[in-house]
């Protein structure tokens, strides 16, 4: 085909014609104009930005099963039917349970009285009212290191997780002491916060559906202050939980639209979740995401881009839990995952974008490089190998689909993530362009290619993917009833 053009072209030339006055669009040429004008609307129009200003102020934090979360999904969808998708629509999906997140009130009462920074962690119980209880150290788990009876029995336990650093298996970590914990009549566990200034850090994975006894991260001044007493003698706390459990399982949405392909045998999907922590606003985590996936969407869509394959925009809720809405989807949609030709989500905060991780898929890269090299001139035709389940893309490698993650600077999100400054003037608006720019060019890149950029993986072959990156312990805790 594109030899033909060619030599057109050069007849037409030479029998004294221009270019621009008769000759056919090179198709070449057409995907360079298309990703221009992609890439001006995303640039000017602003328009994720205004829609993340819209998401954090009138709704702001928006917990999974909330009130919050459903303005969220309505807000998604009536943007994207004004936008004229009118295909857009909500999939439900069963929740295992709904959690009312309550205030938790902490103070020292003896030797001194002080108020201390607690925050509850998600889906775990409140407190059977005010209790007043003695505080114990456990100190670092490790290697043989298991909570006692005689050591934990009522208490407010202070456990140190900071020193096992973010890793695959941080958080299985976290969940094993904290089952111990009760196993070992505790009151309660206090995390000590790895945040700066006081903060406290705070998180639902791990303890969805039910988490086994109050679990409270503590600012690590505060569990500093503690363990100095501790040293001097008892120590006692007060202290306050209100969280409680809804008597209905509860339901929630994704939300979903297709831009349809000429040839719509095939698909590629761009995601983000919209659900968030609460302690502010879930401007970085993960608003940002939202907002720059709908304007891409709104912006093919004014342009009137038709792909050859289709472009399916998915935004879940559930994230924050144990990826449910991902995970609903892969469910729901389990016959038509051979369709996909890839997955590409963005959850990593709206940092300077550096291109697509490939989450251990080494057979995607070449040609993922070629794909992305039209976002050169953002520095964000990166490809990088590493593999990670901090986002909604795991539900599709664990069914060999090829996912992606949009891959950013790392920047000071650590720092804000589930805390009260992911606020959204902290956010860049021109770099909110930049991503929606970077989405809206790879889902068309992706959908026009004339090959899939890899297939799907055996479930032999997933194992395997699995093993190699590091991620089986991670997957055994999430898929407990899975096979070996
Ligand atoms: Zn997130």
């Amino acid at each position: 085909m594109r030899h033909f053009f060619t030599t057109t072209s050069v007849f037409l030339l030479s029998a004294g014609m221009t270019l621009a006055q008769s000759a056919p669009v090179r198709p070449e040429q057409k995907a360079d104009e298309e990703i221009a004008r992609m890439v001006g609307y995303s640039m000017t129009r602003g328009g994720a930005s205004a829609f993340l200003e819209t998401l954090t102020d009138t709704i702001g934090g928006r917990i999974t099963g909330s009130p919050e979360s459903r303005a969220t999904a309505e807000l998604i969808l009536k943007t994207l039917k004004e936008a004229g998708f009118d295909n857009a629509h909500f999939e439900e999906y069963e929740l295992g349970s709904v959690w009312q997140h309550g205030a938790a009130k902490g103070e020292v009462i003896s030797p001194v009285r002080r108020a201390l920074y607690i925050g509850s962690y998600g889906w775990v119980p409140g407190t059977p009212g005010p209790i007043e209880v003695p505080v114990a150290d456990f100190g670092a788990p490790g290697e043989g290191h298991v909570p006692k009876p005689e050591q934990v029995r009522g208490a407010a336990v202070i456990v140190d997780l900071r020193s096992s650093g973010v890793s695959s298996t941080y958080a299985g970590t976290r969940v094993m002491i904290a089952r111990q914990l009760e196993q070992a009549g505790a009151a309660a566990m206090f995390i000590v916060s790895d945040k700066p200034d006081r903060m406290v850090y705070t998180s639902a994975f791990g303890f969805y559906p039910r988490g086994p006894l109050p679990i409270l991260s503590i600012a690590s001044e505060d569990a500093a202050l503690l363990r100095r007493l501790l040293a001097k003698g008892p120590v006692r706390v007060l202290l306050e939980v209100q969280n409680s459990f809804g008597a209905d399982p509860g339901r929630e949405r994704n939300v979903i639209a297709d831009i349809e392909g000429a040839d719509a045998t095939e698909m590629v999907l761009l995601t983000a979740h919209f659900d968030s922590w609460d302690p502010a606003q879930g401007a970085n985590d993960n608003g940002a995401g939202v907002a720059t996936v709908l304007e891409a969407a709104r912006i093919l869509k004014a342009l009137k881009i038709r792909p050859k394959h289709t472009i399916r925009f998915v935004f879940f809720s559930g994230e924050e839990q144990l990826a449910n809405g991902s995970r609903a989807y892969v469910e729901h949609h389990k016959g038509e995952l051979d369709k996909i030709r890839a997955v590409i989500n963005t959850d990593a905060g709206a940092q300077a974008p550096l291109g697509l991780q490939l989450n251990g898929r080494q057979d995607l890269e070449a040609a993922t490089k070629k794909l992305l090299k039209p976002l050169a001139p953002f520095g964000a035709d990166g490809v990088f190998m590493d593999a990670d389940f901090d986002s909604d893309h795991e539900s599709f490698m664990v069914v060999g689909v090829p996912a992606y993650s949009l891959r950013v600077e790392r920047g000071d999100y650590d720092v804000r993530h589930h805390t009260i400054v992911d606020t959204f003037e902290r956010i860049d608006p021109s770099m909110l362009g930049i991503h929606t720019a970077v989405m809206a060019v790879v889902a068309y890149q992706f959908a026009n290619a004339d090959e899939r950029p890899g297939r799907r993986l055996s479930p032999v072959e997933v194992v395997e993917l699995l093993k190699r990156t590091g991620l089986e312990p991670l997957y055994r805790l999430e898929y407990p009833d899975a096979k070996p």
